[in-house]
């Protein structure tokens, strides 16, 4: 890890390129066409200038790394993305993006392969008309503002992006979609490596005032590897402080 950080420290630097610019700023230095140096300055080899946030929309419904909170609905509301079936044991939901679906088939299989045992999708995209018509069971039954806490009103939830999706463990040990399950096997092991296959846990415990939701260690968001990487690596937790947003605890008055 020591290794790890230098690395990213020299990256961060050789981001800035100071070293041309402090040469172009010196008076005394010739052209350097005209003479070059006989004892060149060592350049720092080449790295990248950083992750580019803005490579994609966060905004546009089709992006995958579109984010989806209590302040910012999918747009169009009624966003229907395009879905392939899952290929993983499946409970609810048994649809998802194929990119998606295609990176928790490898999920499953590496936690598997890991020994952290076995996995289920319980539920993965659900349509604007499903969602609306589970909360709405949900304001009848628990009234609006628990409902508000527990489950996202239609146009405002991940799982209409089919890129979320709600992950139990086989046998269930009666953890499905429970707190438990962020102590189960499964749980710890997602938590720790689903980074790796591009999923994001995206209702953390101590981020309840940024993203509006309670902890959630079942729900995974699927944003790519890339992005994935970028913020395990910087330590970020949530898309909202990853890309500067506001915190969306509740939804616009
Ligand atoms: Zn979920």
């Amino acid at each position: 890890m020591a290794a790890l950080a230098a690395l990213i420290i020299v990256g961060a630097s050789a981001a800035c390129a100071p070293v041309r610019s402090a040469i172009a700023d010196h008076g005394t230095v010739p052209h350097p066409s005209q003479s070059p140096p006989s004892t060149p300055t060592p350049t720092p080899t080449p790295t990248p200038t950083g992750f580019n946030k803005t490579q994609l929309s966060i905004d546009q419904a089709t992006s995958l790394w579109v984010v989806v909170n209590k302040l910012r609905p999918l747009s169009p509301i009624n966003y229907a993305p395009p879905l392939v079936n899952v290929t993983v044991p499946h409970v609810y939901g048994y649809q998802m993006q194929a990119p998606a679906s295609a990176a928790l088939s490898q999920m499953f299989a590496a936690a598997k392969a890991a020994g952290a045992g076995n996995m289920e999708a319980q539920s993965s995209y659900r349509s604007y008309a499903a969602q609306q018509r589970d909360h709405a069971a949900l304001v009848a039954r628990d009234g609006a503002k628990v409902a508000d806490n527990e489950s996202a009103r239609a146009g405002y939830s991940e799982h209409q992006t089919g890129l979320a999706v709600d992950i139990a463990p086989v046998p269930g040990a009666g953890c499905n979609l429970e707190i438990c399950f962020g102590r189960t096997a499964q749980g710890k092991w997602l938590a720790a490596n689903a980074y790796r296959f591009g999923f994001l846990l995206r209702y953390p415990a101590d981020k309840v005032a940024i993203t509006g939701y309670q902890y959630e260690p079942w729900h995974f968001r699927y944003i790519g590897v890339a992005l994935a990487t970028e913020m395990h690596n910087e330590g970020v937790e949530t898309l909202e402080e990853f890309f500067g947003l506001p915190a969306a605890p509740n939804y616009a008055p």
